[in-house]
């Protein structure tokens, strides 16, 4: 049983990606499936920008819902509060392990104990018996 708990992150992690991978949009012209992963040299601004779809088959733009995007239509604006709260959590993370590894190097810097030489004790060597 707890051998079954160890693998429980990766398993929720592996079903969020299958979800993910289930979840599919269609192009509102042409009806083809859009793909998931696109070519960094493929994407246009605004998906760089506000994410969205590109169909290989027409052409057709679409936001992150499926929606139509035209030329005309204007860019989302930058969104500020997200990257600032990336930039936080970036930086708490730094911060943790920066401390973590402060902690565990101080932990391993300890001065190592060194066992005092055994010495061995000299012995008296046994009374010769006298010979007659
Ligand atoms: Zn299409």
């Amino acid at each position: 049983m707890s051998d079954f708990l160890i693998y429980l992150p990766f398993l929720a992690a592996a079903a969020i990606v299958f979800i993910y991978a289930l979840h599919r949009v269609r192009c509102p012209d042409c009806g083809a499936s859009l793909p998931k992963f696109y070519s960094p040299l493929r994407k246009t601004q605004r998906m760089w920008r506000a994410g969205g779809y590109l169909c290989a088959q027409c052409g057709c733009e679409t936001d992150t819902a499926g929606r139509r995007v035209t030329a005309d239509t204007p860019l989302p604006p930058i969104p500020v509060r997200q990257w600032a709260l990336v930039g936080v959590l970036l930086m708490v993370a730094l911060g943790l392990l920066t401390a973590g590894w402060f902690i565990a190097g101080r932990a391993v810097a300890a001065p190592p104990v060194v066992a005092a030489p055994v010495v061995a004790l000299p012995q008296q060597a046994p009374p010769v018996a006298p010979v007659n």
